[in-house]
């Protein structure tokens, strides 16, 4: 997606670690105007899939999911990272974060993930995959199925695109990272 990646070489910033900052317009400040139009990638190239419901996981997917959910009119869920007291049939699974190095769990309830489900994830980031592990287990401890994965930026570098293609999931990203190296932004072409 040609104003995504020229907005993430114009706004984008390259710190330590392979670690993408786009906080000025994806991760803290976002602009709705870019995310729309994400949503609306999304939607065309999951048309067909034959997703019933959106799922994400707080705080950075919800602003891409729920666009997506309006434009392709489906409800949206987020995984919680804090486990409510109140949440009825819950299942919760274990994620480790690349960016805040420490595993964490997240939880959703069964009210609103449930057998038979067609669930397409959308998630701002794809690192080495571990949120979407996560999200793929919460979908199989639901009875759900994943009909595809969506992700604003993925950097291949970090080969969580390749497991989860390997697994056989349906992967579409919007602006693919190949390298970060002497904090140059690559994108594969
Ligand atoms: P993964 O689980 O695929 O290793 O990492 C995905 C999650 O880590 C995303 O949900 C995102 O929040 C965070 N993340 C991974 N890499 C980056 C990055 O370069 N920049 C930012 N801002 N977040 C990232």
């Amino acid at each position: 997606m040609e104003a995504l990646k020229e907005r993430i070489l114009k706004d984008g910033k390259c710190l330590e670690g392979g670690i993408l900052k786009v906080d000025s317009f994806i991760n803290h400040q976002m602009d709705p105007v870019l995310m729309k139009r994400v949503a609306d990638e999304f939607a065309r190239r999951f048309a067909s899939a034959g997703a019933d419901k959106i799922i994400t996981i707080e705080a950075s997917g919800i602003a891409p999911a729920i666009m997506t959910g309006y434009v392709m009119g489906l409800p949206v869920v987020f995984a919680k990272k804090k486990k409510p007291v109140t949440m009825e049939g819950m299942l919760s699974t274990e994620v480790y974060s690349f960016t805040k190095r420490r595993t964490y769990d997240i939880c959703v309830s069964g009210e609103f993930v449930c057998p038979g489900d067609r669930l397409l994830f959308i998630d701002d980031f794809l690192a080495n995959g571990n949120a979407a592990k996560g999200i793929a287990d919460l979908a199989r401890q639901a009875g759900a199925e994943l009909a595809g994965m969506g992700f604003i930026i993925e950097k291949e570098f970090q080969h969580g695109g390749k497991m989860l293609r390997d697994m056989g999931f349906r992967v579409e990203s919007l602006a693919v990272i190949e390298s970060l190296g002497n904090c140059r932004i690559t994108f594969k072409q």
